[in-house]
């Protein structure tokens, strides 16, 4: 299976496991999520490399929504989640109960919209079996 690549966010290697695509300042080793040209902490342009970051995190925050846009069922529930070098990513969190502290892992989705029937993938994080605390 060959790595796949989805909107510069996140990459399925060949064991079929996600990664989000993070950058990796050379001027300053700042990461960050998503993959940024110029460095947002030493502003150096251009000199980053890709790094493969955030299969799983810690839940820092989180907050249930009641209201989305079309499309998404709600309640669900959004949170900070801290990652590989400590970079703190805002996605979508699914579990029975979410805490903070909670380990979680990078997975991705699809659906399909009603309307359009068209498909998107996207990611999002789910608390480790036994992750909670
Ligand atoms: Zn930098």
């Amino acid at each position: 299976m060959e790595n796949i690549r989805e909107q510069n966010i996140f990459l399925i290697d060949k064991k079929g496991k996600p990664n989000l695509i993070g950058s990796k300042c050379l001027g300053c080793d700042h990461m960050s999520f998503p993959a940024k040209e110029v460095c947002p902490y030493c502003m150096t342009n251009g000199r980053s490399e890709e790094i493969l970051i955030g299969k799983l995190g810690i839940v820092v925050s989180a907050t249930t929504c009641h209201t989305a846009p079309k499309g998404i069922q709600v309640p669900y529930t959004l949170g900070t989640i801290e990652i590989d070098y400590g970079v703190h990513v805002l996605a979508q969190i699914t579990g029975n109960t979410i805490r903070k502290g909670d380990k979680v892992e990078l997975v991705i989705y699809s659906s399909v919209s009603v309307e359009s029937a068209e498909e998107t993938i996207g990611w999002k994080y789910q608390i480790v079996e036994g992750g909670g605390q």
